[in-house]
């Protein structure tokens, strides 16, 4: 504990204030304490709040990835083909459920560990714990066991991975310090960089549901995690990828494997395969399984629609302790909650969705989501959101279907009404543009 422990923080604080440069050991004093639990815990938060007003330099968020990146186990690189994916979230964003067995169907080593949902956005770790038996807490030995012998780990943020940023996150989820660019890259890189990766494909998500609102922002985050990768010797593919609707129409854990078994089929929404091929492309390409795009993007095609790609899920489902031959009896298997009401279009013309977070706000009031870290969530609730952006709908067609549970009816209501208010808006005259999938590559 930090008392009688006679550290401070408050030299750092003012010189950051001050807007000076801190110096490596600084910062490795700041992280040491952090780590141990030696100074209070409204030193760190000043000391956060002075970094995001006065920010960091490029070498001060080198400085502070690899100090939160040693203050836990890093694990030793795997292979040269070893390959992560990230994505820094928003609503129905699920794709990582494909594309680690489609990147590991292409030859690619997907050593992915992944997180839960926090807030409107959604997290894998949830979503694969709608499987039954299915686990997603592997000891560090299971890890590298099931990466040498089947080349593809998805699995839970251990307590022995940056917990630094365990600490500092949770800090700044109550501090008001999450949304600044050198803490984020910080935190997601201390995290990724302890895989054992020889390269990160991440995708930066642009728009109303996600952190990053504009795709100026959105590039910012891009340069930073790119440039820092590369100072620890990572190479670092960036997609700025469309997050104003929902990826895909699923939103909710148990009905999200549903969609993503659907795209393992070759069928499902085409923004959802469209991503995830990009994605995988990019993993192909970066993890040296094909020479150019071209030949990465034909492989990543031909894997996902030949069945290898969900033949590898099916298997590593069973590894990690889930059914045999999941991905046939998952429509059994999963639980869906069983009340369906459907919001329509109040009239016709073009949809468009604004502040499209509060769709994933909505799966949160269902229980399908967490406000808090401690939070239990109901995999079996969700949301379908039928039509796209721009796509043209007649008064009375079904735009959204919730899947609740029938003590849930007026909380169905109350929420119809707020999303008709405040999200849906059906626009007429000219159609409007649809927003872009892919905004930018950075490579
Ligand atoms: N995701 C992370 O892991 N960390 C951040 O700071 C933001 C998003």
């Amino acid at each position: 504990m930090h008392r009688g422990s006679g550290q401070t923080l408050l030299p750092l604080i003012h010189k950051k204030k001050q807007g000076e440069a801190l110096s490596e050991q600084e910062i490795g004093f700041f992280i040491e304490t952090v780590t141990e639990g030696t100074v209070p815990d409204y030193q760190i938060a000043s000391l956060l709040m002075a970094i995001f007003l006065k920010n960091l330099t490029k070498k001060e968020i080198y400085f502070l990835t690899k100090a939160m990146l040693h203050s836990g186990q890093v694990f030793p690189s795997f292979n040269r083909h070893t390959i992560d994916k990230h994505s820094t979230g928003g609503i129905g964003d699920k794709s990582s459920l494909v594309l680690a067995p489609l990147a590991a169907a292409c030859g690619i080593t997907v050593p992915m560990i992944a997180g839960r949902g926090l807030g409107h956005t959604g997290g894998t770790i949830d979503k694969l714990e709608a499987i039954p038996g299915f686990r997603t807490a592997l000891s560090s030995e299971e890890f590298i066991h099931q990466l040498q012998n089947y080349g593809m780990v998805l699995m839970g943020q251990t307590e022995s991975i940056a917990p630094a940023d365990k600490k500092l996150y949770a800090l700044r989820d109550v501090t008001g310090t999450v949304d600044n660019i050198a803490l984020i890259t910080a935190s997601i890189l201390s995290k990724k960089l302890a895989e054992g990766a020889a390269g990160l494909v991440l995708d930066i998500k642009c728009g109303s549901a996600a952190f990053m609102q504009s795709p100026t922002a959105a590039r910012q985050l891009a340069k930073s995690l790119r440039s820092t990768g590369e100072d620890f010797g990572k190479k670092v593919t960036c997609l700025i990828t469309d997050m104003d609707q929902p990826t895909g129409e699923m939103i909710g854990n148990a009905l999200e494997v549903l969609e993503c078994i659907d795209i393992l089929r070759g069928a499902g929404p085409q923004d959802l395969r469209e991503l995830c091929l990009e994605l995988g492309s990019e993993m192909v390409l970066l993890g040296k399984r094909a020479k150019t795009y071209k030949e990465a993007r034909l492989k990543v095609e031909t894997q996902l629609d030949n069945g290898q790609a969900l033949q590898k899920f099916d298997e590593f489902v069973s590894l990690q302790g889930g059914p045999k031959n999941f991905a046939a009896q998952a429509s059994s298997l999963l639980e869906v909650a069983s009340q369906k009401t459907v919001l329509t279009a109040p009239k016709s013309g073009y949809l468009w969705l604004q502040e499209a977070h509060k769709l994933g706000e909505a799966l949160t009031k269902l229980g399908g989501g967490r406000l808090k870290k401690e939070d239990n969530i109901d995999h079996s609730v969700g949301l379908c959101v039928h039509k796209r952006m721009a796509d043209k709908v007649e008064k009375g067609e079904p735009l959204i279907t919730f899947y609740h549970h029938e003590n849930q009816k007026e909380l169905i209501k109350k929420i119809k009404a707020d999303l008709l208010q405040e999200v849906v808006q059906i626009k007429v005259g000219r159609r409007p543009q649809a927003p872009k999938l892919i905004l930018q590559k950075m490579r």
